[in-house]
């Protein structure tokens, strides 16, 4: 099947995948490429390396925006490309969650019917950065900015000419916030990210967007919710009330498709109790508690 690519600006290309919505993209510029979480299929991965080429330009970078399973497939295929990442990455690949990596990728591909002859290792960048950094693709300069919350090593990429910004898996229209790691990086994050002149969104699980009216509602309704996260659990804390209180409390906090989140507000809720000093009697609750259970 013939992957079916979207001009998002006049350099980013988008493709989603045939597995579920998850945008891989392509930014070129003056013969150069750089590839964003080429995934998921291998003949996918094939067919982004070969957009880039059929135009005439080499893929002489990629940018991995962190270490979750469906944004690291991409790098096995394409060796020859350089990876960029956060600093944190090479930390997560490492540790446990790159064990979890390991097994979400080789239960997708088990259940797809991928065939492989070698376990899929998880891959690690060979360039990394701190807090934010320059990366030029041609004539353009990207920003790469460390954007925690969603997970340690998470950021984002802003692009100053056409004022891009791809969020990776943060402003999504479909998703709530998934705040895997920090609650209180989470906001910081929303906080940095909206001082920025953006014209156009682009979420990795969601629907681009073009209008600075849709672009300032997203940040205002994923920080609306952030925030009462934040009160909510706190105040049934202080409160003295146990998880499954605080999980029974926040159930009725607004949030968007509540059916398709439901599962994910949950977790979101677990995880901010601990993150913010509740007591429970297994720490295998929320978003780590899926990463303790590899062990
Ligand atoms: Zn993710």
């Amino acid at each position: 099947m013939s992957q079916a690519w979207q001009q998002l600006t006049s350099s980013l290309w988008s493709v989603q995948s045939e597995a579920f919505i998850l945008h891989s993209g392509v930014i070129l510029d003056s013969s150069e490429a750089c590839l964003i979480d080429p995934g998921l299929f291998p003949h996918e991965i094939d067919g982004i390396a070969a957009f880039a080429a059929e135009r005439g330009m080499s893929a002489n970078t990629m940018i991995l925006t962190h270490c979750h399973w469906d944004h690291v497939l991409g790098p096995e295929r394409l060796p020859q490309i350089p990876k960029t990442a956060h600093a944190e990455y090479s930390l997560q690949a490492t540790g446990r969650q790159g064990r979890r990596v390991m097994k979400q990728a080789k239960d997708w591909e088990t259940d797809q019917r991928i065939a492989r002859s070698t376990p899929f290792v998880v891959p690690l960048p060979d360039v990394t950065f701190e807090e934010t950094m320059s990366w030029s693709v041609g004539e353009l300069a990207l920003q790469l900015i460390h954007a925690p919350g969603h997970a340690p090593d998470h950021l984002a990429i802003y692009e100053p000419k056409s004022r891009m910004l791809w969020s990776a898996d943060m402003l999504s229209d479909l998703e709530i916030p998934y705040v895997c790691h920090s609650l209180l990086a989470y906001q910081s994050t929303l906080e940095l990210l909206s001082q920025l002149d953006i014209q156009v969104l682009v979420p990795a699980h969601g629907t681009p967007a073009f209008a600075r009216a849709d672009i300032a509602a997203r940040f205002k309704m994923d920080a609306a919710y952030v925030e009462e996260l934040r009160s909510s659990v706190t105040r049934a804390i202080h409160h003295g009330k146990n998880v499954a209180d605080t999980v029974a409390d926040c159930a009725n906090m607004p949030y968007r498709h509540r059916q398709s989140n439901e599962r994910s507000h949950r977790m979101n809720v677990e995880s901010a109790y601990l993150e913010l000093g509740g007591e429970a009697d297994s720490p295998r609750i929320g978003w780590q508690g899926l990463v303790e259970c590899i062990d």
